[in-house]
């Protein structure tokens, strides 16, 4: 039997304020696993940086006031203390942001120093992302970092003391040799640090990598399937019983009020704009995205063109079954009408929990733990 879904389904109140993401697209060197888009040029930065200012200005009166503000790339901390101040000062001058926005910024251990953190915290950032990946020297090195294991614990014991009470740590398994026993080595040196966030990613490998490309070589293995849940359901384990909230397939936060409010954004539909070489921006159901390459970016904007590189308008359909993908990523699940669209269904929807990898909380249906592992193929469950 079928029923009308619920106009007045208890929901999550979701939040509509967009928000900022900037993309600084260079990196000191460049990982073997990474398939962001990054230069280690450094020598058009400054070319960037003054392209970056006449996108501001062309999207200047588009959006509303800014919730949250987001530093990414590539390396934010290659930038000069002068470049971050001047990339600060540009922003301020064209956008506004909320009193209690959440600005973030993206940090390597080997550009922290407490002067520099201390720096960033005068600019307005309360929220630090640190890209550890590992705390063993041999898996480092096989992941070319530039930073050893002892820089990255100077850099995070730094952390605190200048300030950051919110900082999350990233981290990476699925290594070759690693066992149980490493990885949760590697976990528990992160939580002596207290952080609030952390973002445990399986190593996974695009054809585009050098990785990626030793592996189709047949020089390199990479996890099997069964190994990588392993290591998911491991890692969720252990971080929730140390107190984390696991709340997204790969990230955990010390409590609801420190999950990356930028990046709930994204999985919500709420409105983004993203500057900088291809950054992707949302509004009104249309999705847009700059120009990858960054010579291509600053010749648009010297001509004073937006840099789009393509865009794509979503049908109120294409939007919800895109809710429903993101959705069932997260634990805050998706409502009736996103799952099953105009009808629900009672009876599906009780086989559907009989698998355990669903359940009902809120009007909402959420992912279990099981259900993130194979959070791809749940929305194949619904119908449409
Ligand atoms: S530092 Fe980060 S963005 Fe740069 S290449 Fe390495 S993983 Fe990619």
């Amino acid at each position: 039997m079928s029923q009308k879904a619920s106009t007045t389904d208890k929901t999550i109140r979701i939040s509509e304020t967009p928000g900022l993401y900037i993309h600084v697209p260079f990196c000191k060197t460049k990982c073997p696993y990474c398939d962001f888009y990054s230069v280690t040029d450094l020598s058009i930065k400054d070319a960037w940086l003054h392209a970056l200012q006449i996108e501001m200005d062309l999207y200047r009166y588009d959006f509303g006031t800014f919730e949250t503000l987001y530093i990414g790339g590539g390396t934010p901390t290659v930038l000069s203390d002068d470049d971050l101040g001047n990339l600060f000062d540009a922003l301020h001058a064209r956008f506004t942001f909320s009193a209690d926005a959440e600005i973030t910024i993206e940090a390597n251990p080997d550009d922290i120093t407490k002067d520099r953190l201390i720096f960033l915290r005068s600019l307005g950032a309360n929220r630090l992302s640190v890209g550890v990946q590992s705390f063993e020297e041999d898996e480092l090195r096989f992941l070319k970092r530039r930073h050893a294991a002892a820089g990255a614990e100077r850099a995070l014991s730094l952390v605190t003391e200048a300030g950051f009470t919110n900082f999350g740590i990233d981290l990476m398994y699925g290594l070759p040799g690693q066992t149980d026993e490493r990885w949760l080595k590697t976990l528990r040196k992160a939580l002596a640090f207290e952080p609030t966030h952390l973002s445990c990613y399986e190593l996974t490998l695009e054809e585009t990598t050098v990785l990626g490309k030793m592996k189709m070589a047949g020089q390199f293995a990479s996890l099997a399937e069964e190994e990588g849940q392993r290591f998911f359901l491991l890692t969720s384990r252990f971080l929730q019983e140390h107190g984390f909230v696991h709340y997204e397939i790969s990230n955990f936060a010390r409590g609801d009020e420190y999950c990356s409010r930028h990046n709930r954004k994204y999985w919500r539909h709420a409105p983004y704009l993203g500057l900088g070489p291809g950054a992707h921006s949302f509004q009104d159901g249309v999705r847009w995205w700059s120009y990858r390459s960054v010579e291509q970016y600053c010749t648009a904007l010297e001509g004073d063109l937006k840099p789009v590189g393509g865009s794509e308008t979503l049908s109120s359909e294409q939007l919800r079954l895109e809710r429903l993908f993101l959705g069932l990523r997260t634990r805050e699940g998706v409502t009736m009408h996103d799952a099953f669209g105009e009808f629900s269904s009672e009876p599906l929807l009780s086989q559907i929990k009989k698998s355990g990898l669903v359940t009902t909380r809120d009007n909402r249906i959420v992912p279990t733990v099981k259900g993130f592992l194979v959070a791809d193929r749940l929305p194949l469950m619904f119908p449409g």
